[in-house]
């Protein structure tokens, strides 16, 4: 993010800029002006007239000539009643459009003190994350054989761990990891509350407590209040089950910083357009900007903005126009579209949302409303889209949503030239996990695969569930053969995972297919291709990989 100075001496740039294409902007007003006095009504050139007035009117005032939008907007009213009639003006009218323009020119010559920017209230805007987590873990056990088990479980699931047999050795690193989470045994054999009385003695003091998770064979009320006083944010009996555990780090690890959101804003002013990506950048977003409206779609696919910002009015199509194009197109249906225009016409605003648009703003906007609109437009948009695509048990993709973006994916793919692999995971005999165990075990095995998936892959790849216990991984820009080197390492932790049912310990494994993209260039070919290699690898033995093809 830019500081405020920095943002300060950006902006004057763009109002400098705008300012020095003015001269230029009245000439082609001026030219366009002419249509009026023409003995018939040019429908053509009165266009091109409202449409230049009607641009200045909205980006006047963004870049400090709020006198000149007043003046642009006078001449748009006039504007519009001449362009309802499409009559040959007469000679009142003539005269009053004619000081209109004058107007106009004249009003240039004020610019507004000076542009105030409330940076701080912008930057706050930003998704922030939620705690400074490390993603480290620190395991104080005395029981060298459980501590080496949690340090081998926790790092299958892609946790950093560090093991301190002794809480002396605890105490002495403890300043090494004070953003780390403990899991902290209770009972040591100088003292059965030594877990407790430590944590109690190292939290003394801190403005954010340690995050720490106790460990206990004891369940008595006494022994869970001292774990709560203790700063004790969860409290799990021994034999511990890994599953819950992990659960809960996932929990309370949750830290992904949400990405940046992600707009697009198709303007044909490049000044404004550029004035509007500042300010969403400034509160930390990643911004596209597309002036000619009919080039939007391969910025639309490459860029997957999370919102698109567009203009009303713009050569070669309107933003109503344009919303209702990009709604046609089944991977977009459900994004945001907000139309920025200088349009305070509410019935025309209307039927703008109406066409496919979900909000309108009104050029000129202030740069806090604009973060403030966008905002909360993707925040609403994101959580509605994870009802639509996610899987509720795994939170992974569903199989519509997987399927969906694999075309989308491939399409990518192509385009750029890249290789892309595709995967389809099953679980060995879940079928006898389920009937030995019960469908709830059946279910945390499914969820610890998702989340070893999750944790082990790239952040641009993709995991979906495919079927009950059937997964699809896309991984962007590998090959079959680098597919295979990821996900045959986790294959061969996922088989080492041990699972815990009531007092009984059990492991299962999964077997994969893998296809790709040199192979199979079509959506249902790759995924045909490795659900072939996936039938393939179960019929040779199953807890194996093999590549299509
Ligand atoms: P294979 O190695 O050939 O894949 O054998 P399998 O037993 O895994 O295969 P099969 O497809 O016959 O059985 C899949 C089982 O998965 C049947 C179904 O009851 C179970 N299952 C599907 N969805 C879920 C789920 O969400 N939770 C649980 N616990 N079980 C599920
Ligand atoms: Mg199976
Ligand atoms: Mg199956």
């Amino acid at each position: 993010m830019l500081d405020p100075a920095e943002l300060q001496a950006k902006l004057q740039l763009l109002n400098d800029a705008y300012a020095a294409q003015l001269p230029e902007k009245f000439r082609q007003i001026e030219q366009a002006g002419e249509s009026l006095r023409q003995a018939v009504w040019d429908e053509e050139g009165f266009q091109i007239l409202h449409r230049l007035v009607h641009s200045l009117s909205g980006s006047g005032k963004t870049f400090g000539f709020s006198a000149l939008s007043e003046a642009a907007r006078a001449l748009e009213n006039e504007l519009k009643l001449i362009g309802e009639a499409k009559q040959v003006l007469d000679d009142a009218q003539r005269d009053r459009i004619g000081h209109l323009l004058r107007e106009l020119e004249c009003s240039a010559s004020q610019r507004d003190s000076a542009v105030v920017l409330q940076s701080e209230s912008i930057a706050t805007s930003t998704p922030s994350p939620t705690a400074n987590f490390s993603g480290r873990i620190c395991v104080v056990e005395d029981n060298l054989e459980m501590a080496d088990e949690l340090q081998a479980h926790l790092s299958y699931f892609g946790y950093e761990v560090s093991v301190f047999l002794t809480l002396d050795d605890f105490r002495r690193a403890m300043p090494r990891h004070s953003n780390d989470v403990v899991l902290m045994d209770v009972n040591f054999p100088e003292d059965s509350l030594g877990g407790i009385h430590v944590m109690t003695e190292l939290q003394r003091g801190r403005d954010v407590p340690l995050p720490v998770i106790f460990l206990s064979a004891h369940n008595g009320l006494d022994v869970r209040l001292g774990a709560v006083r203790a700063g004790g944010v969860a409290y799990l009996n021994k034999p511990v089950n890994i599953g819950i555990l992990v659960d809960k780090l996932d929990a309370m690890t949750s830290t992904q910083v949400s990405a940046a959101y992600r707009v697009l804003i198709v303007d044909d002013s490049a000044s404004l357009a550029s004035y509007y990506a500042e300010m969403l950048k400034q509160a930390g977003m990643i911004v596209r900007v597309v002036n000619d409206p009919l080039e939007v779609l391969g910025p639309l696919f490459d860029f997957s903005p999370d919102l698109i910002l567009v203009d009303m009015y713009m050569p070669g199509c309107t933003g109503t126009e344009l919303a209702q194009v990009i709604r046609q197109i089944d991977e977009f249906i459900s994004i945001p579209i907000v139309f920025l225009s200088a349009e305070t016409d509410l019935g025309k605003q209307l039927s703008a949302v109406g066409f496919g648009g979900d909000d309108f703003l009104t050029k000129p906007i202030e740069a806090e409303h604009l973060v403030a609109s966008v905002t909360s437009r993707i925040k609403r948009s994101l959580v509605l889209r994870s009802y639509m695509v996610r899987d509720s048990l795994t939170g992974l993709l569903n199989h519509t949503a997987i399927k969906d973006r694999l075309a989308h994916e491939l399409a990518r793919a192509k385009r750029q030239g890249k290789s892309l692999a595709f995967a389809m995971l099953d679980i060995d005999h879940f079928k006898q996990v389920n009937d030995a165990y019960g469908h709830p075990v059946g279910d945390r095995v499914i969820k610890s695969l998702s989340r070893l998936l999750k944790q082990r892959l790239r952040e641009n790849d993709l995991v979906g569930r495919y079927g009950g216990e059937e997964f699809a991984v896309i991984l962007a820009d590998a090959d079959a053969a680098a597919a295979m080197k990821v996900l045959d390492s986790i294959r061969e932790d996922f088989s080492r995972l041990r699972h815990l049912a009531e007092d009984q310990e059990f492991s299962t494994s999964f077997s994969c297919g893998i296809a790709d993209n040199s192979n199979f260039g079509e959506g249902s070919k790759l995924t045909d291709a490795a659900d072939k290699a996936l039938y393939k690898a179960k019929h040779a033995g199953r807890n194996r990989i093999l590549i299509a093809g």
